[in-house]
Parts: C-alpha cells; sequence; structure tokens
C-alpha cells in the first residue's frame, strides 16, 4: 500500500471529487510515416481538416464562452501562418508529426516564457491544438477517460475539458496551470472541481485519488480515515450547495433582516445569457479586457457588446469598468512588457497612455449609455488626478458626440478601490459617484503576496487584520459621506469570507454567477 501524501494547491474552481487519476501527460500513439515528404504534407493537411471538424462538431454542442474558444482554436488551425513553418520542415525531409510537434513547440515556448499569466494562459490553448492534430494523425481519438476521473498534469487543454464528461463528476488537478485560464473559467461556469499550482509530487501521482477544490487540496494515496474525513466535507459541501438553490430567488438579507445587495461580475456579454435576471441585483463588474483579444475591439463592437448587457439588466444597475489590461491581463498590441506588471502600467495608467484606445471605449460606453442603467469605473486608480484625467475624457468625448448629434447619455463615473492609496486616503476623490473595492488587488497589494502564486496564497487572505480594516474604513467613509460603496473582488463570493464583510460595514456585493447561490446563503447566516 503506498504511503499517503497530500499537495496543497490554489482553488480554481471549488468543489470534490474523488476517483481514478487520469494522466494527461502519458505519450500519445506513434504516428506511421509515408513514404514521401509530398504524403507527408498531405496527411498532416487532412490531420488539420480532421481536428477542425472534430471542433466544428464541439461547436454546435457547445454555449457562450466554450463556443467563443473553440471558435479560436478554429482560427489559429485554419491560419496559414501557424502550419507553415511545419510543411516547410516536412520539404526538409521531417515527418508529419515531428514537423507538426517542432512548429507548434516552437511558438509555445515563446508564450511560456513569458512572465505574464495572461500569455502563460493562452500556451494551454496553442498545446491544446498541437495535440489535437497530432491525435487526429494517429488516429488517436485521445478522450478515453474513465467515468468521474481526476486530470491530473501539468496543465490542461480547453477542447480536453470540453469532450469530457462531468456528469458523473470528476474534477481537475493541475501541477501548474492557473487560476486565470480558459479552463479555470469554464470550470467555474460548470461547477467542476479544479485545483491549480500543485507542484510537483515527491512520489510518482497514481491511482486512487482525493480532490478538495474547496480547500485546494489533492491526496494521494488516501488513507481510510482521509477517505471519511474527505467524504464529510464534501456532503457538507453538496448539502450547502443543495440548500443554498433555495436562496437563490430572494433578495439576499442578513439573519437580522439587513438587506444586502448581490450583483454579479462577467467578463464576456454572453455570460448573462446563462444568468436569470430576476436572481441578482444587476451586474458589479463588467471585465471588459476580455473584449480585447488577439485584436483591439473596434467601437461598434464595443457598443454592441455593453448593450447586449444592459438591455439583459433592463433597469438593473450595470458597472461597467473601463478596460483594466496588464498585470496579469495583457493585450497584445496594447500593455507593454515589463519586469513587474503589477506595479506597472496597467488599468487606468494605460488607458491614459493609450489616448487612442481609451476615446474609442469612452465613445462606445456613452452611447452604449441610452439602453439601460449604465455606471462606469476606472480600475487601478491611485491618485485623484488619474480621475480627474478619466472624467474630463468622457466630457470631452460627449461634447463631441453631441456636436454630431449623436444619441448618448453620461453614465455615473466611480473608481475601483484595490491600490491601499486610495483605500487609505478616499477624501482625496471628490466627485466620484462611488467606489468598488477590488479585493483581489487590494489583498496583494496591502499583503505583497501575488495573487497567482501558490507559494505565497497562505498570505492572500481577504481577512487579514490589516485588509479589512482598509475595507472598513472605506464602508464607513462612504458612509458618512453618502458614496455608495461596493465589492466586486473573489471575496465577495466567498462564504468564508462573507460574514467578515458584512461585520466590515459592506452591504453590496458583486460575485461570479455560479457563486451567487452560495453567497445569498451564506448572508442569511451572518447575525447582524
Ligand atoms: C479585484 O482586483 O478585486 C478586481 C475585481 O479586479 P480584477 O480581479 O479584474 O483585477
Ligand atoms: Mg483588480
Amino acid at each position: 500500500m503506498p504511503a499517503p501524501l497530500r499537495l496543497q494547491g490554489i482553488c480554481a474552481s471549488a468543489g470534490y471529487a474523488e476517483g481514478p487519476l487520469f494522466d494527461l501527460d502519458r505519450p500519445s500513439a506513434v504516428y506511421a510515416s509515408q513514404a514521401s515528404a509530398a504524403e507527408e504534407k498531405v496527411a498532416l493537411a487532412a490531420a488539420i481538416g480532421k481536428a477542425v471538424s472534430r471542433l466544428t462538431a464541439m461547436v454546435d454542442a457547445a454555449d457562450g464562452d466554450a463556443a467563443d474558444i473553440l471558435e479560436f482554436h478554429i482560427a489559429m488551425l485554419e491560419d496559414a501562418a501557424l502550419s507553415a513553418p511545419a510543411f516547410a520542415s516536412i520539404g526538409s525531409g521531417l515527418p508529419a508529426d515531428l514537423a507538426w510537434r517542432q512548429a507548434l513547440d516552437a511558438e509555445i515556448a515563446g508564450y511560456e516564457a513569458s512572465d505574464q499569466d495572461y500569455f502563460r494562459a493562452r500556451a494551454a490553448d496553442l498545446r491544446d491544438i498541437r495535440d489535437q492534430v497530432l491525435r487526429a494523425l494517429t488516429d488517436d481519438g485521445g478522450s478515453a477517460v474513465a467515468a468521474g476521473a481526476i486530470l491530473y498534469g501539468d496543465d490542461i487543454a480547453p477542447t480536453r475539458f470540453l469532450e469530457t464528461d462531468w456528469s458523473a463528476g470528476g474534477g481537475i488537478a493541475l501541477k501548474a496551470g492557473s487560476a486565470a485560464s480558459h479552463v479555470a473559467m469554464l470550470a467555474r461556469a460548470r461547477g467542476v472541481p479544479m485545483v491549480v499550482g500543485l507542484g510537483e509530487p515527491a512520489k510518482t501521482a497514481e491511482g486512487f485519488v482525493l480532490l478538495d477544490a474547496e480547500h485546494g487540496t489533492i491526496a494521494l494515496a488516501p488513507s481510510p480515515t482521509e477517505i471519511e474525513a474527505f467524504r464529510l466535507s464534501s456532503s457538507s459541501f453538496a448539502a450547502r450547495q443543495g440548500k443554498a438553490q433555495a436562496f437563490l430567488a430572494k433578495p439576499a438579507a442578513t439573519r437580522a433582516g439587513t438587506a444586502v445587495r448581490v450583483q454579479v461580475n462577467i467578463a464576456y456579454p454572453s455570460d448573462v445569457d446563462g444568468i436569470d435576471v430576476s436572481t441578482c441585483d444587476g451586474v458589479g463588474l463588467m471585465r471588459t479586457e476580455f473584449l480585447f483579444g488577439k485584436t483591439l475591439p473596434d467601437e461598434e463592437t464595443q457598443y454592441h457588446a455593453y448593450r447586449k448587457v444592459l438591455e439583459w439588466a433592463g433597469e438593473k444597475p450595470v458597472t461597467i469598468r473601463t478596460v483594466d489590461a496588464g498585470g496579469d491581463k495583457p493585450v497584445p498590441g496594447f500593455t507593454v512588457a515589463e519586469t513587474n506588471p503589477f506595479l506597472g502600467l496597467r488599468g487606468i495608467r494605460l488607458s491614459l497612455a493609450r489616448l487612442d484606445i481609451f476615446r474609442i471605449q469612452i465613445r462606445a460606453l456613452l452611447r452604449a449609455a441610452i439602453h439601460g442603467n449604465l455606471k462606469v469605473m476606472f480600475p487601478m486608480i491611485a491618485t485623484p488626478d488619474e480621475y480627474e484625467r478619466a472624467a474630463a475624457l468622457f466630457a470631452e468625448e460627449q461634447a463631441a458626440l453631441a456636436a454630431r448629434g449623436v444619441a448618448h447619455k453620461m453614465p455615473p463615473l466611480g473608481i475601483m478601490v484595490e491600490v491601499p492609496s486610495v483605500a487609505i486616503a478616499p477624501e482625496a476623490f471628490d466627485g466620484v459617484a462611488f467606489f468598488s473595492i477590488g479585493s483581489n488587488d487590494l489583498t496583494q497589494y496591502v499583503m505583497a503576496a501575488a495573487r497567482d502564486n501558490a507559494a505565497v496564497a497562505h498570505l492572500n487572505s481577504v481577512r487579514h487584520p490589516a485588509v479589512l480594516r482598509l475595507i472598513g474604513s472605506v464602508a464607513a467613509f462612504g458612509q458618512e459621506n453618502g458614496v455608495p460603496v461596493s465589492l466586486c473582488g473573489d471575496a465577495g463570493g466567498d462564504p468564508a469570507s462573507i460574514p467578515a464583510l458584512i461585520e466590515a460595514g459592506l452591504r453590496d456585493l458583486s460575485v461570479a454567477p455560479a457563486q451567487l447561490a452560495m453567497a445569498k446563503a451564506a448572508i442569511a447566516e451572518v447575525p447582524v
């Protein structure tokens, strides 16, 4: 009997799963070489075509984000620039599989070397495309995962996630990976337990394992006592989730009857398709940087994206944040390479440095504002001057639209409270319509602990007294001065943090849609 071993990582999607471990990094089937370079080229072209057909079939069965990701993969596979180096290598004598692998590995290495989480996350997309074609070349469907298995490896491809049948349970445990990846987003949306950043185990991981993605651990070769304790935690989690569903339809309130507004955080406009608007109090944060993909979105694309969300929300407020590119969310053609991107040209700093891009977003927001109850906020504000310059740009663009006779409306303008300078001295921000606390960044900056680094995850806690004291003082300042204060960081949806946030004086939280029910249920337990 192998000795038990527990690995600690970062929770990317809460939940529990137990089952056989499936090694994502196992070697794939062997490719049978062709007789000539011409035949090798035909084989590679056919495999790319086969991979595209498989992906197209998956798009038809997918929705929202999943379909977007698959379409992104199809577009990459159909891009001749990606396959050209492989075809050239076949011309110089390499077999199709090796040529394709080498070409894609070179591309992937570039992304992996990045010190920015976003690019490392995109390397997973490229690995996925590489393996799709290799599987097509070897006719290895590759989806022989036992029902309920825990998929374990360095990282996981989005298509592997999408082709896995999660109806029988199962989960994901990654040695590397990122809670900011496409797969993590999909896992949260589908409720598939997922842990990242587990590191290299001291011994081979195999056999029956327990994945506790509420606390971010995986137990290898668990003892009967461990299994029993795990099952207790798992059924308590399931019971809490089941009970929480009853809270979804009702407005949130504490045990003493104090009303708490609960809004949702979204990234893509399509996120709202799966949310019943009556279950939330609006959109507390729309992260627009996800619209800024391979190409920068033009004014019309942005206008339609914002309008879709505003029309979905009806009279309920929709707080759209201007682009927060940089940090862990770089955007090609916009952000700059930096040694320490979390402390660099990020959020409003970058927008104010690239007015050509910022003005397009401002116009799209002003035009979309006529379609609902829009509020706009600026990310990473550190000084009043940044807010004033951004607000002045809104006024300038408004005047220009008015002069051209274009329909528009000026929304209330607020700021994120995620840089400690704002949380410490909020009184400096005269005229700001509202504050929204970004607890993810506020915590990492107060604790000097990167939000995407498993090694310092223990320090990255919103419940540290220093962070809570700052949150409490911003809430008190808002109340004394009639400035609304909400919180849109991930802590707002964490049942373990909710009591402390309410205790700190917050009455307005914005959470991931999948956390809505659990957040409302946790609020109902708070005594105040
Ligand atoms: C935050 O920092 O808490 C926040 C909501 O913004 P983001 O996670 O997008 O940086
Ligand atoms: Mg932030």
